[in-house]
């Protein structure tokens, strides 16, 4: 096992905004990507916690993203928001889109936001949260690098393409889920790698095709889509859709401009927003059957996605520290010296 320290939550809170500004990173989008951070990381989502914040400067690093970039909100069509991240990361991009894509959707039924030219290192569920916050249905999918394969393929093409869905719910949380469209997420294969743990079967290839289950070989290999076919399938509808529908760049193209350098990925993000207002005016009609579905599930013993996340937030609230991997926290210090 690795070591661990519990870090008391105002003071993780302190480091990453720490490592955010000494590396350049204006006020905005160190507030934003912190935000962002910090939340994963009380729900135990470790993959895509404070450990984001290493590639998050690396990129800065390399010259390759803007840590003061300002987003260009685009009005571009009565149902399409534009967002030009303008090289900087998406959390503040999103925010910035945010209130036009809601205004929209509210007076349309629906309404799309395209954030363009953004790096995106992040966790969906967050925004897709927000939509579900306004009472909105949200979907949000992005590509990522070519780390991939398709299914029976040997190569990395796709992205690990994420897919977050959420759907508002009367006096509760949402609904919501948010998974890699890969079998794992390349976040989790690092940590996996950093600590030297095996991945499951089924979840990657090494560089000559073969299958792996040592996480090393399978971050110079290629990952594998999650459900075969199936996954394979969504993940280019992702790379079209939040690709070259809203021109910009595929999980492959992402990967060549990145010439080398290891760094986050750079391409674009598609969100959905669905006002369930403008499609079923009958509200208690629509919730009763999304929230008899939502029991079916739970009462054969099976759980909601986010059940898990939300029950560790709370944990965290209770305990008002996180356990963090202790190398993880030398080598974020590391970044503020
Ligand atoms: P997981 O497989 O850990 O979880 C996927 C979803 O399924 C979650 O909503 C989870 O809820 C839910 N879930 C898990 N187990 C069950 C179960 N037994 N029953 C019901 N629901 C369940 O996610 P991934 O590893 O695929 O992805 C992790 C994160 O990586 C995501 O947040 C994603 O956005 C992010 N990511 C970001 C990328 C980027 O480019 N920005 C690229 C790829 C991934 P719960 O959380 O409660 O367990």
């Amino acid at each position: 096992m690795s070591e661990t320290r519990d870090i008391p939550l105002d003071e993780l809170a302190r480091l990453a905004h720490a490592v955010l500004r000494h590396n350049g990173f204006d006020a905005e989008h160190t507030r934003a990507i912190a935000d962002t951070v910090l939340a994963a990381e009380h729900d135990a989502c470790h993959s895509h916690g404070i450990y984001r914040l290493i590639g998050i400067v690396q990129a800065c690093r390399d010259g390759l993203a803007n840590g003061c970039a300002a987003p260009d909100v685009i009005d571009h069509a009565a149902a399409v928001v534009k967002v030009d991240a303008q090289g900087g990361f998406s959390p503040l991009a999103f925010e910035r889109g945010l209130p036009m894509l809601i205004g929209k959707a509210r007076r349309g039924g629906i309404a799309a936001m395209a954030i363009s030219r953004c790096f995106h290192l992040t966790a969906l569920w967050p925004e897709v949260e927000r939509l579900a916050a306004e009472q909105l249905v949200g979907l949000a999918m992005t590509p990522s690098h070519a780390w991939v394969a398709p299914f029976g393929g040997k190569r990395g093409l796709f992205g690990t393409n994420p897919l977050a869905f959420a759907w508002p719910r009367p006096d509760q949380e949402p609904y919501v889920f948010d998974f890699a469209t890969s079998a794992i997420a390349r976040g989790d294969i690092e940590l996996d790698a950093r600590e030297d743990r095996a991945l499951q079967p089924g979840w990657a290839l090494d560089c000559a095709g073969a299958p792996t289950t040592d996480a090393r070989a399978a971050l110079e290999g290629a990952m594998l889509p999650f459900g075969g076919h199936k996954g394979s399938a969504l993940a280019t509808l992702i790379e079209l859709v939040a690709g070259p529908l809203i021109g910009d760049l595929t999980s492959e193209q992402s990967q060549h401009f990145d010439a080398g350098h290891g760094a986050a990925p750079f391409h674009g993000e598609l969100i959905l927003a669905l006002d369930p207002a403008a499609f079923a005016p009958d509200t208690t009609d629509r919730d009763a059957a999304a929230e008899r579905l939502f029991d079916g599930i739970v009462e054969q013993g099976a759980r909601l996605p986010s059940q898990r996340r939300r029950a560790a937030r709370r944990q965290t609230l209770a305990n008002g520290f996180v356990r963090v991997n202790a190398a993880l926290v030398d080598e974020l210090n590391r970044l503020i010296d």
